[in-house]
């Protein structure tokens, strides 16, 4: 256990210790089953359980309304790019909006478009996607099938504070990064999706709240493995789900509801990690330099470059000695990033600040 390091990957991510000690010990068993969960039918008893206690907790967490279903799909967040738009847009006659405010959500709009006819209600790469829009700067559609967002740029490390307003056109998110990052009033979405490698399990699953209407409104000849209605219809159960990611989203969620003690509490932790990082990084006559503009910071993910390409990787070299790992910016962007999700540990955000501190001094 001494061996466990800090690891501030983007995704797959950390995951809290005390569910993974209770996945070991269930491993071999699940208490009163007699066999492993990577062992039994998605049919079976137990399975059908562990899904409906996650997405029991899910629904706990978030105080989900009931019009609103709760599905477990596979091909992480980006198949629902594609998914989105496949089944609400095509053939409704409608174009939808896209805010553009770094990579992930300029990937969906261009999976979008192999969809149907997708506009740009906002586009920031002029600005180095260092900020979101405010509402005047939005170009909206009234009719559009729906408008799309993302709540946290996990690159850019940018994130909304407050939903976009658009009326009465369904909003859609991909909030992969910071779900259960905080309290999220879900009657206003219409879709609110994310893939679970970064804040709510290991990859595998990706976890999609759907509200009715726009669950009805899937074709008939779409496959049914792409089809909303026909996977809420078979409770995500239309084919062999991954069963072992699920059980891990049940843990997770057991976690954030009995340990953390919900999503309040947990984004009190969250503006206190993040502020003890932002913090090092203002106070560093700029030494370190963030990514975002201040109040589009996001809690999550802290992107941050040093003076040199040298030094950035000097920094993660020293960095790796003691214990504090994979804080590579994305390969598209470089610099540095660490991403803090729910299950960093304080002291890990402790410990990296003091190193920030440290290191500043020595080669500033
Ligand atoms: C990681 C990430 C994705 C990609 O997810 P996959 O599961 O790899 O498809 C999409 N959007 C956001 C915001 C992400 O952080």
């Amino acid at each position: 256990m001494q061996d466990r390091v800090f690891n501030f990957s983007a995704g797959p991510a950390v995951l809290p210790l005390s569910v993974l000690q209770k996945a070991r010990e269930e491993l071999l068993c699940l208490p009163g089953f007699g066999a492993s969960v990577l062992e039994i039918s998605h049919r079976s008893k137990p399975f059908e359980a562990i899904i409906s206690a996650a997405e029991e907790n899910i629904r706990k967490l978030l105080a989900i309304p009931s019009n609103y279903r709760v599905l477990f799909l596979q091909g992480g967040a980006i198949l629902q790019f594609a998914m989105i738009p496949m089944n609400i847009l095509k053939g409704s006659g409608k174009s939808a909006d896209y805010i553009v405010t770094g990579s992930w959500s300029k990937k969906a709009l261009s999976e979008g478009k192999t969809q149907g006819e997708c506009n740009v209600a906002w586009d920031g790469k002029d600005t180095q996607f260092k900020r979101k829009p405010s509402a005047g700067e939005l170009t909206l559609n009234p009719n559009a099938a729906y408008c799309y967002f993302c709540s946290n740029e996990t690159i850019e490390g940018i994130q909304w504070q407050a939903e976009p307003d658009t009326g009465d056109v369904p909003l859609v998110c991909d909030s992969s990064s910071d779900i259960f990052c905080r309290p999220v009033d879900v009657s206003k979405y219409g879709i609110l999706y994310a893939c679970a490698q970064k804040n709510v399990g290991p990859a595998g699953v990706t976890v999609v709240i759907i509200r009715d209407d726009l669950v009805a409104k899937s074709d008939d000849n779409l496959p049914s493995l792409l089809n909303y209605k026909k996977l809420d219809a078979a409770k995500s159960l239309l084919n062999t789900p991954p069963c072992f990611a699920i059980y891990m989203v049940k843990l997770v969620t057991d976690w954030l509801l009995e340990e953390v003690g919900g999503l309040e509490k947990m984004y009190a932790i969250n503006k206190e990690k993040a502020s003890l990082l932002y913090g090092v990084i203002d106070a560093s006559n700029g030494f370190y330099t963030g990514h975002a503009e201040k109040e589009f910071r996001s809690i999550m993910n802290v992107p941050f470059r040093l003076p040199s390409e040298e030094l950035d990787k000097k920094f993660q070299e020293e960095a790796k000695t003691v214990g504090l790992t994979t804080l590579g910016g994305h390969r598209s962007v470089g610099g540095l990033r660490a991403s803090i999700y729910n299950a960093m540990p304080r002291e890990g955000v402790v410990k990296l600040a003091a190193f920030m501190k440290d290191f500043a001094k020595k080669n500033g």
